[in-house]
């Protein structure tokens, strides 16, 4: 992003009063609680003010500009990233109607399964606890306990930068498969908003199954640390954390960066984790699981580095 384009986006902003942060600390933006700074970060309150960041965008080649939701599943380089971060999080309006959950972009999952047991909505239990919003949830096809968000997604909406429209995508044409969705491979397409459908159900029921699943996590996962939940994607007919369990690599530590010691797919921030000493353990990890089990770990949470997103 050259100089002339920022700050010909900066005026954008100014006229329609939209929040922005120059060099923004994209650690304050990340769950991890590490990485380096973004050029700028806009943080739009409605979905029209996000049309309007997203016009301004719409010159940038699609490398320079990223959405982010909570930042629950990244992790910034070191150098500052030349880009514009748009953090949805300001719009998060949700609603329900019928046996239909609607929700913004920004909206967040708790916020969203709280909605469906207000309304005696069954079948997004399972996504009760995962950190994320509603974008990064359909973005990253997020899943636990044997649930997934394509299994209740009816459509999501998108807006195409390049192509200057909304569009909606039935739950199948959001080409879901294993943490994965249309919008992986189409980084010009940003989710606007999405709608789940549900099953009738009992709200006491709903809500005893929302309070196990998080007592689940609870006792298996390092809560109380900053991280960006499982580092590698579950490889086939095994899990991540055993393997990596097995390799003896609990407690292994680079830096401030550590496996955890209660759960082995996480890496925890233990208080001043770089970018460099993550993605070193990262790497660690890797090397010592595919030499010791022949198992070629892949990386869930998205790395964000200067041409690529
Ligand atoms: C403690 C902990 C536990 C977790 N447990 C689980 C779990 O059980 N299951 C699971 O699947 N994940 C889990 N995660 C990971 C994470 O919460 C999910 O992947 C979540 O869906 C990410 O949402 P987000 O809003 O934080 O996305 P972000 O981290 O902000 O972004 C993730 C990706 O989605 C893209 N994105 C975000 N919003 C949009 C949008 N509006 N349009 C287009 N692209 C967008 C971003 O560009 C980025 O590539 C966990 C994380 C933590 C920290």
């Amino acid at each position: 992003m050259s100089k002339i384009q920022c700050e010909h986006i900066i005026k954008v902003l100014n006229e329609h009063g939209i929040k922005y942060e120059r060099s923004a600390s994209m650690a304050n933006y990340s769950t991890f609680r590490s990485g380096g700074r973004a050029a700028l970060l806009v943080l739009p309150q409605s979905l029209s003010q996000l049309t309007v960041v997203l016009e301004a965008c719409s010159a940038l080649p699609s490398e320079n500009i990223l959405v982010i939701g909570k930042g629950s599943n990244l992790l910034f380089c070191e150098d500052e990233w030349n880009g514009v971060v748009i953090c949805t999080v300001g719009i998060n309006s949700v609603t329900c109607e019928g046996n239909f959950v609607f929700a913004d972009c920004g909206a967040s999952i708790s916020k969203i399964c709280a909605c469906a047991e207000r309304n005696a909505l069954s079948g997004l239990e399972f996504a009760y606890g995962i950190p994320g919003s509603c974008g990064g949830a359909v973005f990253m096809n997020a899943g636990a306990y044997g649930g997934q968000i394509s299994d209740v997604l009816s459509f999501s909406e998108y807006y195409d930068i390049k192509n200057h429209k909304t569009v909606r995508l039935t739950g199948i044409e959001n080409d879901f498969s294993y943490r994965h969705s249309f919008y992986a491979d189409n980084p010009d397409c940003v989710v606007i908003r999405a709608g789940f459908e549900l099953c009738d159900g009992n709200s006491e029921e709903i809500h005893m199954k929302m309070s196990e699943y998080m007592a689940r996590r609870k006792e298996k996962q390092p809560l109380d640390m900053p991280s960006a939940g499982s580092v590698f994607k579950r490889p086939p007919n095994a899990f991540a954390g055993a393997l990596i369990e097995q390799c003896g690599l609990k407690g292994t530590r680079i830096g401030d960066a550590e496996v955890s010691t209660k759960h082995a797919g996480f890496i925890v921030n233990c208080g001043n984790a770089s970018f460099g000493d993550i993605c070193s353990l990262i790497e660690r990890v890797k090397a010592e699981v595919l030499e010791k089990t022949g198992v070629a770990l892949e990386c869930e949470v998205r790395l964000i580095r200067n041409g690529s997103v």
